[in-house]
């Protein structure tokens, strides 16, 4: 018995196809939670005029993160705690 056969096998247990789709809804839950988080990040406010429109953008220094405000560019780098 090769792989192919396990594979031909296995496609005949339905609970099998499920199995075989769980790393992509995995992939797809990971999306989703990081896309959760950027948006939990999202309701932070600028400093500078109010606009909630205040994303953390990608940092390049660890244990810190910076956020731009999308309507006055301002920049302010936070530390995480
Ligand atoms: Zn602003």
């Amino acid at each position: 018995m090769n792989v192919s056969d396990v594979v031909k096998l296995l496609e005949k247990i339905p609970a099998w196809k499920e199995i075989k789709d769980l790393p992509k809804k995995i992939t797809d839950l990971e999306n989703e939670i990081s896309e959760l988080k950027s948006k939990m990040v999202f309701k932070e406010s600028c400093p500078k005029c109010s606009s909630q429109k205040f994303p953390a953008i990608r940092s390049r220094n660890i244990g810190t993160r910076t956020y731009q405000c999308e309507d006055c560019q301002y920049k302010e780098t936070r530390n995480i705690t």
